[in-house]
């Protein structure tokens, strides 16, 4: 385990946490480097009272030796990075980005529809599943590359950027030539040869959390398509599953500034698969933006009761115009812009 000191600690804040440490039982080795210093915690599984450490103001953070991070990691002077949506809009920066839209494309009419309707209301990107992971296997898989053609043409008419899934390596090629933003499913962030494979082509990538995986796991799964020399690479929380059966899953907000804190990729949330119910979204929405999120991917649908997937988390064209107007007070006390 390595104790990542802050830049401008001195020898004796590096002191106080070694002293701290060996009072604990802890033998150290203190590292010096690129004007950094590190406290190395020699043999230690990591298994103590890591509390003590939260008590030291010049801890920067601690990295589990079994753990290092790399390309997705934040050093102290990192911004967050600023990745493209299409031609016309970035995510990471002042602005947020807001991706929205059905999650199934179903017609060309229903999805034109959708993208007129958030695009007016502000979002840059239509996001719209053409190929679908199904829990069940009876259940509509998605029209292929019929609804990837149908996202391409709901760009030229609104100018929308397209973030869609991809499921398979050997589709990666086929998705990238119609999307701007491949997205990696829940089911998919542990599926390492689809992460090496998005990473083996230039579009951006949003990729959702496992709806079981911890930071860590998450993390690494973003540092599988970095390392590949991908680095346009987008985080987003989608919920986890817990005890709790009231909710689809649990929306773990907590994960925003964090990931924001350790990482220096952008930070989605999707408060639709989130929640799974459409009167969730909206304060989900504003929590999320109120917390650091640089970004939400929301379910839109123009009649979410005929919607074939998802209808239940999806907001209709007004909820959603007024989701867009509400989140503008919040985003400017966040110093954020819409
Ligand atoms: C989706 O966004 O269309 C989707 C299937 O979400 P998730 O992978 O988070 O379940
Ligand atoms: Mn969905």
């Amino acid at each position: 385990m390595i104790v990542v000191m802050k830049l401008e600690s001195t020898r004796e804040h590096v002191e106080r946490v070694v002293q701290s440490l060996e009072r604990n039982g802890l033998r150290v080795s203190v590292i010096e480097g690129s004007g950094q210093k590190f406290v190395e915690v020699l043999g230690s599984n990591g298994h103590f009272d890591r509390s003590i450490l939260d008590r030291e103001p010049m801890v920067e953070r601690v990295v589990d030796e079994a753990a290092p991070m790399f390309a997705a990691g934040r050093k102290p002077d990192d911004q967050t990075l600023e990745i493209p949506l299409g031609d016309r809009a970035t995510i990471g920066g002042q602005k947020l980005g807001i991706i929205a839209g059905p999650c199934s494309v179903e017609s060309k009419s229903q999805l034109l529809d959708i993208a007129a309707a958030v695009k007016q209301a502000g979002a840059v990107a239509l996001r719209g599943g053409a190929f679908k992971p199904r829990t069940s296997p009876y259940s509509f898989q998605g029209h292929g590359e019929e609804g990837l053609e149908l996202l391409a043409l709901a760009r030229e008419e609104t100018g929308l950027a397209i973030v869609t899934e991809v499921m398979r390596c050997d589709h990666v090629g086929l998705v990238a030539r119609y999307a701007d933003v491949l997205q990696v499913g829940s089911r998919n962030m542990h599926h390492t040869h689809l992460l090496t494979a998005v990473g083996q082509q230039s579009k951006p990538v949003l990729l959702k959390r496992g709806w079981s995986a911890t930071l860590e796991e998450f993390l690494f799964a973003a540092e599988y398509i970095m390392l590949q020399g991908n680095h346009r690479v987008m985080l987003c929380e989608r919920g986890i599953r817990t005890h709790e059966t009231y909710v689809r899953n649990t929306l773990a907000l907590a994960v925003v500034p964090e990931l924001k804190r350790i990482s220096r990729l952008p930070v989605i949330v999707d408060p639709s698969h989130g929640t799974g119910h459409s009167h969730l979204v909206p304060p989900m929405s504003n929590a999320a933006v109120a917390c650091g999120a640089d970004g939400l991917l929301i379910e839109v649908h123009h009649a979410p009761s005929q919607a074939w997937t998802d209808g239940a988390q999806s907001l209709d064209l007004d909820q959603f115009r007024t989701l867009m107007s509400d989140l503008e007070p919040i985003a400017r006390a966040c110093h954020r812009k819409l």
